[in-house]
C-alpha cells in the first residue's frame, strides 16, 4: 500500500531532510528537526504524490488516504494528550502548503482549525475567553476566505462596523464577549453567502482545508510564480497538518522569525525579531513594531524595548542552542520561525536563508574557516553574477529614490553627477573637477572620451548590446540605456522625463543595476573588496583550470584588469586607440590620402603613438600574454557624420567638404560582416597592418629589454572567413618582423592567430589552423552572423537588422549550445585536429557570462576574456565549472 502520510513530532519522524521531493521543503525540514531532538509541534505531512494523484484523478484522493490521515491524527492526539473535535482539551491544527521549492505567500494556509462552538468554550476555559474567541473569529475568517471562497472584505467591513457600533477603534479594545459577538456575525455572513452554516465538524473542516491547499497549487498566483521561477507544475505541493501552538496567550508567549547569521552583512550573530503575545502573521504584518532578539542588536538599534534575550532568557538560550545545532547540521545559514507558548519554545520552520551577495561571501568564507564546509564548497556557494553587486558603488538601500525614468540595466553600479549632453561638455566640466552623467539619445565611437570622463551614462535608445552598453560595461561605468521615457533636446540643452524637464547642469543619479534614473544626488555605498572577497578569489583560483584574461586597450582598463586579477589581455581592440583626439586627425589624413605615399606619411605620424600605446600595455601587463587585434571597423566609421562636422573637419584638414563626402560614400560598407573591413582592409591598405605590426614589435623589443623578460605578443587578425585571408595578413606581419629584426638586430618573437567570429571561419577552422597559432572566439559577431538571437529579439529582427549591434544577442544570454555553441565546439575540434594544442580562447561578451564560461570549460578552451570589471566573476565561474566537472554539486544561498 503506498504511504501517503508521514508523521512527525515527539523526537521522532518518518521523513527526513533529503525527502524534500516527496514531503516538500517544509515537511522534510520539520521531520529533520524532530530527528535532531528539537521541539516541534507534532503533526503529519501528506505527500506531493497525493497532489499528483489529485490532479490526475479529477480532484479525488487515493482511497486509502483517509485511513492514513485518521491514524496520523490519532498519533497526534496521543502525543499532545488532546482530541480532535474533543469538548475538553481540543486539538487545534494548522494546515499549510509546502512545495519542493519555497513559494512564499503563493498558496493557502488555514490556522486554528478544529475550533467550533463547543471547543471554543473549552479553549476559553483553558486559556482565556478573549484569546479563544479571537482565535475562533480568525479561523472563520480564514476558512471562509480560503476554503469557502467568501470575500475577505465582508469580514473586514463587519468587524469595522462592529467596533464603530461600540465606539472602539482598535482590535485590542475588544474583550471576550465582544469577540464572541463578532464570531456570531461572521458565522451569519457565511450562512447568508452560502446558504449553509459554518461547518462545525472538525473532520469536515480538515478535509475542506486539505482540498483548498491542493487546489491552491493551481491558483493564478502560484501558476504565475512558477512560470517566473521556472518551476514545473508536476512537482505538486505537500500539505502539512500540525498542532497549533499559540504565541498570543499572554505576556509569557511570543512569536518570531530569525536568521542564524545576518542575511545582509553575513555577521555571525542571530538576527531577527519577535513580538510578545502575538501570532505569526502579526510579525510580518507590520501593525506592531517587532523587538530585537539579542541584547547586542537592541543596543545597536538604540531600542528601549527589551530583547528576547532579556525578556525570556531561558527560551532564548534554548533557541540560540537550536540555531547552532541547525547550522551545524545543515552546514548553512538557516531562516527560522518559532513560537513561545507560555514560556515553552517551539520550532516551526527551518530552511536555508536567502542572503545578499555580500553576506553570502562572508558566510561562505567564515564557514570554511570554521571547518563547517571545505573551500571548494565555499567557492560553489557564491553566485558569480551576484559579485557584480560588490564591484561597483551602489545606492544606499535606505536612501529615498525620486524615480524619473526606467530603462535597461546595461552596466551595474550607481553614479551621480551633472547632466551633460555632449562629450565635449563632459570633458570640459570634469576638467574643472566636477562629476557628470552623459545623457545621449545613443552613443557612438566619438563619444568615447565623454564616456570616459562621465561617472555614468544614460541613453534613451539602444539595447543591452548598444554601443553605450558594451562600452560602459567595458569601462565598468554605470549605464542605463534605452530609457524610452527620456526625451533629449540637444538644441535646447534639456531633457524631459516623467513629465519634468531637466537642464544641463542639474544633478541626476543613474542606477545601472536596476536600470533607473533618479532626480538629485542619492546616497551611495562604496564597493567593498573586503578580506573575504580576496580570500574567496584565492580559493577560486586554486580550483579553476581555465585562465581569465580581460578585454582592454587603455592603460586604465589594463590596470583595472590587473587589479581584478586578469592573467593577460585577451583582446586589445586597436580601433579604440584611433579615436583618441590626438590620433583621429592623422587617421583621417590617412583615409583621405590619394596615394600610398600619402597614406604612409599619415601612418608615420600614427606609428609613434601606437607604439607608445603598446609600450604602456606591455609594461602594465609585465610579461603576461597580450593579444592585440589589428584594425577591425570599416574606415568610414572614422570620418565625421553631420554636415557641420564635415565642414569643420574639411576646414581643419584643408580639403573640400565634397572630397570628404565622396570618400565617405566610397568607404561606406554595404556588407558589414564580409565586406571592406577586418582582415580585408589589408587587401587595399596593407600599410595599416604593417604600421600596426611594426608598432607592436618595436614596443615589445623595447619593453623586453626594460623588464628583462621577452615579451611575445599575440597578433590577432579579425573577421577572417578563409585561410588565404589570414595568410595575406600574416605575410605582411612576417615581412615586417624581418624588417624590424634587420633594423634592430633583434628578432621579434610573436604569434599570429585569428578571431573565429564568422560561421565560415568555424567551418574552415581545420584549414585556418594551418596558419593560426591561436583562435579567439568572437561570439559577438558569431552570434550575430549565426542569427543566434534571443526569441524576444527575433520579433524585432527585421527592424533592427540595419542597426549593427542592436540585434546581436543580449551578452548576458548564454551561448546557445545548439547554435553558436555547436560552431565553437566544431571549430575547436577542427583546429585541434590540425594543430594539437592550439591555444583557444573567447573574447566576445559571453566570456564574462557564468553559464557560457561553464560551456567554455566543457569545450576545453584555454581561457576566457571579458571586460575588466567582470574578471572576478569569470574567475569564480571558471572555478565552479572546474569543480562541477569534477563532480561537485552546485551550492546555495545568494538572494
Ligand atoms: C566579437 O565579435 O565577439 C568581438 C570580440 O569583436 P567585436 O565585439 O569587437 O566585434
Ligand atoms: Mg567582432
Amino acid at each position: 500500500m503506498p504511504k501517503w502520510v508521514y508523521g512527525f513530532g515527539d523526537g521522532r519522524a518518518e521523513g527526513r531532510a533529503d525527502m524534500r521531493n516527496l514531503l516538500g521543503g517544509k515537511g522534510a525540514n520539520l521531520a529533520e528537526m524532530c530527528h535532531l531532538g528539537l521541539p516541534v509541534p507534532p503533526g503529519f505531512t501528506i505527500t506531493t504524490e497525493v497532489c499528483d494523484y489529485y490532479y490526475k484523478n479529477d480532484r479525488r484522493y487515493p482511497s486509502d488516504l483517509e485511513d492514513q490521515v485518521e491514524a496520523a491524527l490519532d498519533e497526534m492526539a496521543r502525543a499532545t494528550g488532546r482530541g480532535f473535535g474533543a469538548r475538553r482539551q481540543p486539538l487545534l491544527v494548522s494546515v499549510r502548503s509546502g512545495a519542493r521549492a519555497s513559494m512564499p505567500g503563493m498558496m493557502d494556509t488555514v490556522l486554528n482549525l478544529g475550533l467550533n462552538d463547543d471547543s471554543v468554550e473549552a479553549l476559553a476555559a483553558d486559556a482565556d475567553r478573549r484569546f479563544a474567541f479571537d482565535s475562533y473569529r480568525r479561523f472563520i475568517q480564514m476558512y471562509g476566505d480560503v476554503v469557502l471562497g467568501v470575500d475577505q472584505h465582508l469580514f473586514e467591513e463587519q468587524l469595522d462596523e462592529f467596533k464603530a457600533r461600540r465606539g472602539h477603534t482598535l482590535d485590542t479594545d475588544l474583550d471576550g464577549d465582544n469577540w464572541a459577538g463578532v464570531v456570531e456575525e461572521f458565522k451569519a455572513i457565511i450562512e447568508r453567502e452560502l446558504d449553509s452554516p459554518f461547518p462545525q465538524d472538525p473532520k469536515r473542516q480538515l478535509w475542506g482545508s486539505i482540498g483548498a491547499v491542493f487546489a491552491s497549487w493551481m491558483n493564478q498566483r502560484a501558476i504565475t510564480y512558477r512560470r517566473l521561477h521556472n518551476l514545473p507544475a508536476s512537482w505538486g505541493t505537500a500539505v502539512n497538518v500540525q498542532t497549533m501552538v499559540f504565541g498570543n496567550t499572554g505576556e509569557t508567549s511570543a512569536t518570531g522569525v530569525a536568521f542564524t547569521r545576518n542575511p545582509s552583512t553575513g555577521e555571525k550573530a542571530i538576527y531577527g525579531e519577535f513580538l510578545v503575545n502575538a501570532q505569526g502573521e502579526d510579525v510580518v504584518a507590520g501593525i506592531r513594531t517587532p523587538q530585537d532578539l539579542t541584547e547586542a542588536a537592541r543596543r545597536a538599534n538604540g531600542s528601549d524595548r527589551p530583547s528576547l534575550e532579556a525578556a525570556m532568557p531561558d527560551a532564548f538560550a534554548e533557541f540560540a542552542r537550536n540555531c547552532e545545532i541547525l547550522e551545524k547540521h545543515y552546514r548553512d545559514m538557516q531562516d527560522l520561525e518559532f513560537t513561545i507558548e507560555r514560556g515553552k519554545l517551539w520550532m516551526l520552520q527551518t530552511r536555508t536563508g536567502k542572503r545578499t551577495a555580500k553576506s553570502a561571501l562572508k558566510i561562505a568564507v567564515d564557514m570554511a574557516n570554521e571547518g563547517l564546509i571545505d573551500r571548494d564548497e565555499a567557492v560553489l556557494r557564491i553566485d558569480p553574477a551576484g559579485l557584480d553587486q560588490l564591484l561597483h558603488p551602489t545606492i544606499d538601500p535606505n536612501a529615498e529614490r525620486d524615480l524619473i525614468a526606467t530603462g535597461l540595466p546595461a552596466s551595474p553600479g550607481a553614479a551621480c553627477g551633472e547632466i551633460v549632453f555632449s562629450s565635449d561638455a563632459a570633458e570640459a566640466i570634469t576638467q574643472k573637477g566636477r562629476k557628470v552623467i552623459l545623457v545621449r539619445v545613443e552613443t557612438s565611437p566619438e563619444d568615447i572620451s565623454g564616456m570616459h570622463a562621465a561617472e555614468g551614462i544614460l541613453t534613451s535608445r539602444g539595447g543591452m548590446t548598444s554601443h553605450a552598453a558594451v562600452v560602459a560595461r567595458g569601462m565598468g561605468k554605470p549605464c542605463v540605456c534605452g530609457a524610452g521615457g527620456v526625451r533629449v533636446d540637444y538644441q535646447g540643452g534639456t531633457m524631459t522625463a516623467g513629465g519634468r524637464t531637466f537642464a544641463a547642469g542639474e544633478i541626476i543619479t543613474v542606477d545601472g543595476t536596476t536600470g533607473e534614473a533618479l532626480a538629485g544626488a542619492v546616497d551611495m555605498r562604496p564597493p567593498e573588496l573586503s578580506g573575504e572577497f580576496s580570500r574567496l578569489m584565492q580559493w577560486a583560483d586554486a580550483a579553476r583550470r581555465m585562465k581569465v584574461r580581460a578585454n582592454a586597450e587603455t592603460p586604465a582598463d589594463a590596470q583595472a584588469a590587473r587589479t581584478f586579477g586578469a592573467e593577460g589581455i585577451g583582446l586589445c581592440r586597436t580601433e579604440h586607440m584611433f579615436f583618441e583626439e590626438d590620433r583621429i586627425v592623422a587617421v583621417r589624413e590617412m583615409i583621405l590620402a590619394d596615394s600610398e605615399a600619402g597614406r604612409r606619411a599619415a601612418l608615420a605620424k600614427l606609428l609613434p603613438m601606437q607604439r607608445s600605446d603598446f609600450i604602456e600595455l606591455f609594461e602594465i601587463m609585465k610579461g603576461l600574454p597580450v593579444t592585440i587585434r589589428l584594425l577591425d571597423p570599416p574606415l568610414h566609421e572614422f570620418l565625421p557624420k553631420t554636415v557641420d562636422e564635415i565642414g569643420e573637419v574639411a576646414k581643419a584638414m584643408g580639403v573640400k567638404p565634397e572630397k570628404l563626402r565622396e570618400r565617405m560614400l566610397a568607404l561606406h560598407e554595404f556588407n558589414p560582416m564580409l565586406g571592406h573591413r577586418g582582415c580585408r582592409l589589408a587587401v587595399s591598405y596593407p600599410e595599416i597592418a604593417e604600421m600596426q605590426a611594426r608598432a607592436i614589435f618595436e614596443a615589445a623589443i623595447e619593453v623586453s629589454a626594460r623588464i628583462g623578460q621577452t615579451i611575445v605578443p599575440e597578433i590577432m587578425v579579425p573577421l577572417v572567413a578563409v585561410k588565404p585571408e589570414l595568410d595575406l595578413v600574416k605575410g605582411l606581419i612576417d615581412a615586417t618582423a624581418v624588417e624590424v629584426a634587420e633594423e634592430k638586430g633583434i628578432k621579434p618573437r610573436y604569434q599570429v592567430g585569428t578571431m573565429i567570429e564568422l560561421p565560415r571561419a568555424a567551418i574552415e577552422a581545420g584549414k585556418i589552423a594551418e596558419s593560426a597559432e591561436f583562435f579567439s572566439f568572437g561570439t559577438n559577431d558569431l552570434t550575430q552572423t549565426t542569427f543566434g538571437i534571443s526569441r524576444d529579439d527575433a520579433a524585432n529582427f527585421i527592424g533592427a537588422y540595419t542597426e549593427r549591434g542592436v540585434f546581436a544577442n543580449d551578452p548576458f544570454v548564454t551561448i546557445d549550445r545548439d547554435g553558436v555553441g555547436a560552431l565553437v565546439r566544431m571549430a575547436s575540434e577542427r583546429g585541434r585536429a590540425t594543430r594539437a594544442g592550439i591555444k583557444l580562447g573567447i573574447c566576445g561578451e559571453h566570456g564574462g557570462d557564468p553559464a557560457s564560461i561553464e560551456f567554455c570549460d566543457e569545450t576545453g578552451l584555454d581561457y576566457v576574456s571579458c571586460s575588466p570589471f567582470r574578471v572576478p566573476i569569470a574567475r569564480l565561474a571558471a572555478a565552479q565549472a572546474a569543480l562541477k566537472a569534477k563532480g561537485h554539486e552546485g551550492g546555495s544561498g545568494t538572494a
